[in-house]
């Protein structure tokens, strides 16, 4: 199979598909690797480790989107990439459809084989592909938030940790998955006052295990969330329904009983968003915005920034599935293999994901 890596055109984004040493593996299983010149060197890969391990070097990413078969990507392509796509082609990547009408058309339109990394799912319901990426955006959301809240930054001044004989700041995660998790971690570590909400009681149970008595938790109920909000200084939003638009459950009202100088990061703005007042997606460049006094965070590429980590995390968790993909063919793969499958969003001009189906009221 012909497997094509353009370089990511997302703002700031520094993250490649694949690494060296998946390229060597597939060449060595008898497949061509066309790899864009430059795609690896802000993940600290240069073109002539990607040559060394048998890969083609392109320069032109037209070229490459129309000769593979299989274009294996980081984030979902973007508009200049459109017209790249070629009918039929297997597009491995993240895709967030539920939070993207246009390229869910594109896709369709194109009859584009769309498996998309964040909806590939085990049997307990895990997200092995999401995973990675939500502890490294999970961490970096307190990291980020601790700089926010610091005075030249435009926050209210406070430091999480406090000090002897001065209350730390508080931070209140909503959501308590792998976002919410490891946020909580890098938030207890720093000392903070950690509020954890959840509608998953057993999630909670868990956390209040591992941490210890260090993190309070709470049922996220409109209650619940208006009262640990109101306290918080660094709001984290971490929820998810796989495949669905995040649903917004931190409202404007809340928002507006927060401090002035306090801050929102919204992770799950790749699903569109959980806190109401997040209403755009940020980029690297110009991260922030602020409502009601309160500085407000959206990224939706949080990994990009560190493409070092993010890289070789993501790839050491695609590489297994992008293996079978293009060893036994993408329909062998995906009838032999049920969690794979439910990465499945779009084929043959039909959308396959209940989730982005209800999002844009489209057939499923
Ligand atoms: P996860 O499935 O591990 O956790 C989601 C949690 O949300 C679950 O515990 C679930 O019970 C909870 N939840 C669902 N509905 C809820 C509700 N109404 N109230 C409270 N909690 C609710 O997901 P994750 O891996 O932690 O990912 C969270 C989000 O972060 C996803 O949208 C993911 O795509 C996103 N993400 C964004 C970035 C970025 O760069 N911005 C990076 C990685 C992940």
């Amino acid at each position: 199979m012909i497997i094509g890596v353009p370089k990511e055109i997302k703002d700031k984004e520094g993250r490649v598909s694949l690494t060296p040493a998946g390229c060597k593996m597939l060449v060595k299983m008898g497949h061509k690797v066309i790899v864009e010149a430059g795609a690896g060197n802000i993940s600290g890969f240069s073109d002539a480790e990607y040559q060394a391990a048998g890969a083609i070097m392109e320069e032109s990413p037209a070229k490459i989107f129309s000769e593979a078969d299989l274009i294996l990507k980081v984030k979902e392509p973007l508009p200049p990439e459109y017209s790249l796509l070629k009918e039929g082609q297997v597009l491995f990547t993240y895709l967030h459809l539920a939070a993207d009408k246009e390229l869910t058309e594109v896709l369709l339109k194109k009859k584009i084989v769309g498996i998309a990394y964040e909806t590939v799912e085990l049997k307990d319901g895990s997200l092995p592909l999401l995973k990675p990426m939500s502890e490294i955006a999970g961490k970096m959301s307190v990291q980020i938030g601790a700089r926010l809240l610091e005075k030249p930054f435009g926050g209210k001044g406070v430091l999480l940790g406090g000090v002897p004989g001065v209350a730390p700041g508080v931070v209140v995660i909503v959501g308590a998955g792998v976002v919410g998790t490891s946020a909580a971690k890098i938030a207890v570590g720093l000392g903070a006052e950690v509020y954890v909400l959840d509608i998953n009681a057993e999630r909670l149970r868990y956390l209040d295990d591992i941490f210890g008595g260090r993190v309070k938790t709470l049922i996220s109920n409109e209650y619940n969330l208006e009262y640990a909000i109101s306290k918080a200084d660094l709001l984290i939003g971490g929820v998810l329904v796989p495949g669905y638009k995040a649903p917004r459950i931190v409202t404007e009202e809340m928002i507006k009983k927060m401090a002035p100088g306090s801050v929102v990061i919204d992770v799950a703005i790749d699903q569109g968003g959980c806190i109401e007042t997040v209403d755009r997606v940020t980029t690297h460049s110009n991260p922030t915005f602020e409502k009601f006094g309160v500085i407000h965070y959206s990224v939706a590429n949080i990994p990009g920034s560190v493409p070092r980590t993010s890289t070789l995390a993501l790839t050491s968790a695609t590489l297994p599935y992008l293996l079978e993909i293009v060893n036994k063919g993408w329909e062998r793969a995906i009838r032999e293999n049920q969690y794979l499958a439910k990465g499945v969003n779009t084929f043959d001009g039909k959308l396959t994901n209940k989730g982005v189906a209800e999002a844009h009221d489209m057939p499923y």
